[in-house]
């Protein structure tokens, strides 16, 4: 693994939060609604929400458009900026890479929207959106929304990670009441990590190396490695029913994927001294590697082993990020 520094995972600005006092702001919005965009590498999709009883409560059907690399997201995005607009609905959007204020910084698997944002709407949600309220990388929305839960079950929980595996990898962090989104994904992946001798380079920041993300997460690496080494291309999820029956190759990439991204995990708990007080630190994981069978349980071992005490690991199946979105969206509404 190359080296874990605040530079090399390149962190965000920290944002301040509190999940107690967003609490507060559910109950200070009972009855609003609020529009949340989830943009992913396959998929976009717009949702509304209506606060009852200081929870989200889905007021109508998600509406989603599938496309690769972004193609087709702008138009889409277009026509929720309207709907928005009309019923005066804060939005807040859930962004696959590193955003900065109201602007998303290109990621590759989003790319082609990012370019069509550029020349629409000077690269800025706030031009393109009338009601823009909020924006954050997916992990630190993630993290935002699953932080209450957790806090509602274990209260000593001060200090968390925030570790995402679905078509990419990502990790954000909440120490001492504030925010932090990584692009911890995109640290090289040493050839320990990569027996499979992935040789496609991250693509992020210029960089010509194969990153953990490219060995590990579920799609950008796994299904990559797949193709590849087979010519077959496979769904993560076609690729797990090879698993199942059995297969080697499925099992290897798995279980590397598992020391991939437990290693960079453990670097950045280490990075944020989660090691000497830890019995508030806790783990969250989400996104579709963490429901191939073994693959959870395999990972909290392998964290108890390095950090040397038994972590809490909370696994979120129901999206976390769509939440985070719309209680940053509500928060920054409250506040202006
Ligand atoms: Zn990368």
């Amino acid at each position: 693994m190359a080296k874990v520094t605040h530079e090399s995972i390149h962190a965000d600005s920290p944002i301040d939060y509190d999940p107690v006092g967003v609490l507060n702001v559910l109950a200070a919005s009972e009855g609003r609604q609020v529009m949340s965009i989830e943009m992913g590498g396959t998929k976009v999709s717009s949702t509304i929400y209506t606060v009852e009883d200081g929870r989200f409560v889905i007021a109508e059907q998600p509406e989603v458009q599938e496309s690769s690399r972004g193609i087709h997201y702008l138009p889409f995005l277009e026509s929720q900026a309207h709907k928005a607009a009309a019923f005066n609905m804060p939005v807040g959007i859930s962004y696959p890479g590193k955003t900065e204020e109201d602007r998303p910084i290109t990621a590759v698997n989003v790319d082609l929207f990012v370019e069509d944002l550029e020349h629409e709407y000077a690269g800025r949600f706030g031009e393109l959106f009338p009601s823009f309220s909020f924006l954050a990388n997916d992990a630190v929305a993630g993290l935002a929304a699953t932080a209450i839960t957790v806090k509602r079950e274990l209260p000593k929980a001060e200090n968390m990670l925030y570790v995402i595996n679905g078509t990419g990898f990502g990790l954000a962090v909440l120490k001492d009441g504030q925010l932090v989104g990584t692009e911890a994904g995109h640290v090289e992946a040493v050839w320990e990590l990569n027996p499979y001798h992935q040789l496609r380079p991250c693509g992020m920041f210029e960089q010509d190396f194969p990153c953990v993300e490219r060995v590990a997460a579920s799609g950008a690496g796994i299904e990559d490695i797949w193709k590849q080494l087979t010519g077959e291309a496979l769904s993560g999820s076609e690729i797990v029913q090879r698993l199942v029956m059995g297969g080697r190759i499925p099992r290897e990439l798995y279980e590397n994927s598992i020391r991939a991204i437990a290693s960079v995990t453990t670097k950045v708990a280490k990075l944020n001294d989660f090691l000497i007080d830890g019995d508030n630190v806790v783990i969250v994981t989400h996104g579709g590697a963490f429901e191939v069978p073994g693959y959870y349980r395999r990972f909290k071992d392998t964290m108890d082993h390095n950090l040397r005490f038994d972590v809490p690991i909370y696994n979120f199946e129901q999206n976390p990020c769509a939440e985070g979105a719309a209680l940053g969206a509500l928060a920054k509404d409250l506040a202006a």
